[in-house]
């Protein structure tokens, strides 16, 4: 009751059992065993501005309450998922956004799609956006780091803010440039995003292709595109569409097709599969000098694959079954991304432990207390047991 009291001066606050359960799961799926893991949050807070953000920060620090942020959950990586008792900051309300001077500045619970949809009323467009965003958030993808539709003409999200707006316990700023990067893809555990100014481009016509080709091939038709993705037929046929491997090329100028343009109009429903039964998707980044390589390995153990081609590397969503058995093959299809230079997609909760010693140290400093987002920066249960099994799967 002292809990909810201290809250409920910022709008909505949900503290209901049956509410407090969805608050506890995001698209990760999560074995039986590791449910008990998993904390119910004491409070849900909804903030309406970034100040009172910051007087939420500040009644957390003062009774050591953990914060976790959350956009819309669409996240398979955890990152939103209690680990501790907790107040989970939902940024629902705070979903205002303004296009100025060709600028767009939205609040951390704006969602993609309205936003390209206003820009597009302006003549301008979203230069990166994700495939969830008809749903997924500002906060919450530029906190999860990643590439997108448009990743390949205009790189990773990171590449397309002017400036982030951040709260942490020592108020509210406005960060640029380099000092971005603490912000960007550490899943809120070094302070919470309230704005961003994002990049957009002049509102070009998306012509599509869809070229049937094999993946060797397709790396060498990406010269000027815009978009461009990858699916091998098995991917196809769990999709329920045709059987031939194919590459979806769009540009800003050039032609399309209709196969193209149908494509084109089904990117923002993706993982059609996902729905027709609970799989595991491992996703990872390689350099694009090992795409090749990497693909002929996960090609041959997967039950199907998505590749996107961004600026600067190249992303593979592979489909696997559910299971253990597919849990350790994800954990191959890692290993073996590691192995030729590349990395997991994002970190969140199943993979916590692999930040570089600048970030950990930035996180000591700013948040001695580990109230912010804790067991999604250094080891947790989850990522313990995963980093256990690759061990034994690299000796094996
Ligand atoms: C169908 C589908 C398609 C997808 N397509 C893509 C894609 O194309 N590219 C891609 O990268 N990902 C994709 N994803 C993964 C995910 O949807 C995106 O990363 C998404 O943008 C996350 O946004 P969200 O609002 O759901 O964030 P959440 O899942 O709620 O949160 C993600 C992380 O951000 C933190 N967070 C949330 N808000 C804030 C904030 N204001 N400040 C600080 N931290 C915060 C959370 O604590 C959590 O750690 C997809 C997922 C699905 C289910």
């Amino acid at each position: 009751m002292l809990v909810k009291d201290s809250f409920s001066r910022f709008g909505t606050v949900e503290d209901h059992p049956e509410v407090l359960k969805i608050y506890c799961y995001d698209f990760t799926l999560i074995p039986r065993i590791f449910s008990r893991f998993i904390k119910r949050p004491i409070i849900v807070v909804q903030p309406r501005s970034a100040e009172d953000v910051a007087e939420i920060m500040r009644i957390c620090e003062r009774h050591e309450i953990p914060i976790v942020p959350r956009g819309a959950g669409t996240s398979a990586y955890g990152g939103a998922i209690p680990l501790k008792s907790c107040v989970v900051m939902d940024f629902k309300r705070m979903c205002n956004f303004e296009i100025r001077d060709g600028e767009l500045v939205a609040q951390s619970g704006a969602v993609w799609i309205e936003m390209e949809r206003e820009l597009n009323r302006n003549g301008e467009a979203l230069r990166v956006y994700p495939t969830s965003a008809n749903v997924s958030t500002v906060g919450g993808w530029i906190a999860q780091g990643g590439y997108g539709i448009g990743s390949l003409r205009y790189g990773s999200i990171a590449e397309n803010l002017k400036w982030l707006e951040i709260v942490d316990f020592e108020g509210i700023r406005i960060v640029k440039g380099e000092e971005m990067r603490y912000y960007v893809g550490t899943f809120g555990c070094l302070g919470i995003i309230t704005r961003a100014c994002i990049k957009t481009r002049k509102n070009e016509p998306i012509n599509c292709r869809a070229v049937h080709c094999s993946f060797e091939e397709a790396i060498s038709m990406l010269e000027g595109g815009y978009h461009a993705s990858f699916k091998n037929s098995k991917y196809l046929s769990l999709e329920g569409f045709g059987a031939k491997d194919v590459l979806l090329i769009c540009s800003e100028k050039g032609d399309g097709d209709e196969t193209g343009k149908m494509m084109w109009g089904r990117r923002l429903i993706p993982l059609r599969i996902a729905s027709k039964g609970k799989r595991i998707f491992p996703e990872v980044v390689l350099p694009h000098e090992n795409a090749v390589k990497f693909y002929e390995y996960a090609e041959r153990i997967s039950e199907g694959l998505e590749v996107v081609f961004a600026k600067d590397c190249v992303v593979f969503i592979a489909a696997l079954g559910n299971g253990y058995r597919n849990m350790l093959k994800a954990l191959k299809i890692v290993k073996i991304a590691e192995k030729l230079g590349g990395r997991v997609y994002a970190r969140g909760m199943l993979f916590s432990s692999g930040y570089g010693k600048d970030i950990s140290d930035y996180k000591k400093r700013i948040d001695p207390k580990n109230l912010l987002n804790p067991g999604k920066m250094g080891w947790n249960a989850f990522s313990m047991s995963i980093g256990l099994l690759g061990k034994l799967i690299w000796t094996a």
